[in-house]
């Protein structure tokens, strides 16, 4: 595995690559990975001949009072993990290489990126796309693979594929669990013992909402209404919003009659999680 700091040797890399017919895939994260990164790295490995992981806190994507400073970074950990993995590139760029002084172009989808998360984070879907757009632009990959724990990252990176013909392919892998059903997330070594408990309403509550789904009930309010209501049983999660949308478009579904996602965030003290799960009322 090859480690590269400079995005213009990515770059080079990459266009040589390319040039001698490779099909590149590629996992962008923020690193401090977890088996949740590694089951994308594994997904990607199957996908082209050459995979490349790329491990940047983008720092446009906090908002001014969120956990840049904090996030959780160990390169070495994470370069270590990646090494039985069949990784041939490392990118890891510094912040002031991929936005150096007067950077001033910004990829955005403002409807979008309002929606759900966007509403307590503004500005963070801008820092998404921006930034996932420069990576596309350096690592010019056939295939780049995405988490569905990020379910509204994951469709507005889909749009901006499409909206901006960036030709290449965003494929979607599974949310990978803890045994006990919480969604591995960097951030989850924030939570003291007792968060950490209580963050499994986030999972259970979700799956209620499907057993009440599996039984007959379609209604998108209704269903909403009751998921926020789990959340509320337990004392130490504060709710950021619950949602049944539209899996395609990120509407706001009043019947549950497509494909559609249920969405969640919930504070625990200082710590926001999200989680989702599908619903496919057809069975497709
Ligand atoms: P992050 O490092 O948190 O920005 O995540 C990098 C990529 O890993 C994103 O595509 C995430 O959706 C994905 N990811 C994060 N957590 C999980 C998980 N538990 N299961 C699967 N993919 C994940």
């Amino acid at each position: 595995m090859e480690i590269i700091r400079r995005p213009h040797l990515m770059q080079q890399m990459a266009l040589s690559l390319k040039r001698d017919k490779f099909k590149i895939a590629f996992v962008p994260t923020m690193g401090y990975l977890h088996s949740g990164h590694l089951s994308l790295v594994r997904r990607a490995n199957q996908l082209g001949q050459v995979t490349v992981v790329s491990i940047f806190v983008n720092p446009t994507q906090f908002g001014p009072e969120e956990d840049y400073e904090e996030y959780p970074r160990d390169l070495a950990r994470d370069a270590e993990m990646l090494k039985d993995l069949d990784v041939d590139v490392l990118f890891a760029p510094d912040a002031t290489d991929l936005f150096p002084e007067g950077f001033s172009t910004t990829i955005e989808n403002p409807s979008w990126g309002a929606l759900l998360c966007g509403r307590s984070r503004p500005g963070h879907f801008r820092g998404v796309t921006t930034v996932v757009g420069k990576l596309f632009h350096l690592v010019f990959p056939d295939f780049a693979v995405f988490g569905q724990k990020d379910f509204q990252q994951c469709a507005i990176i889909k749009r901006m594929v499409l909206d901006l013909n960036f030709p290449m392919e965003i494929v979607v892998c599974p949310t990978v669990r803890e045994s006990d059903g919480l969604a591995m997330s960097s951030r989850n070594v924030y939570l003291n013992p007792d968060e950490r408990k209580a963050a499994l309403v986030l999972h259970r509550s979700l799956q209620h909402i499907e057993t009440l789904v599996g039984n007959g009930e379609h209604h998108g309010e209704k269903l909403t209404q009751a998921l926020a209501e789990l959340v509320g049983r337990e004392p130490l999660a504060r709710l950021d919003y619950a949602q049944v949308v539209d899996a395609a478009t990120l509407e706001p579904l009043e019947k549950v009659d497509r494909k559609a996602a249920v969405l969640l965030a919930v504070h625990l003290g200082k710590t926001r999680l999200i989680d989702n799960v599908l619903l496919d009322p057809k069975g497709e």
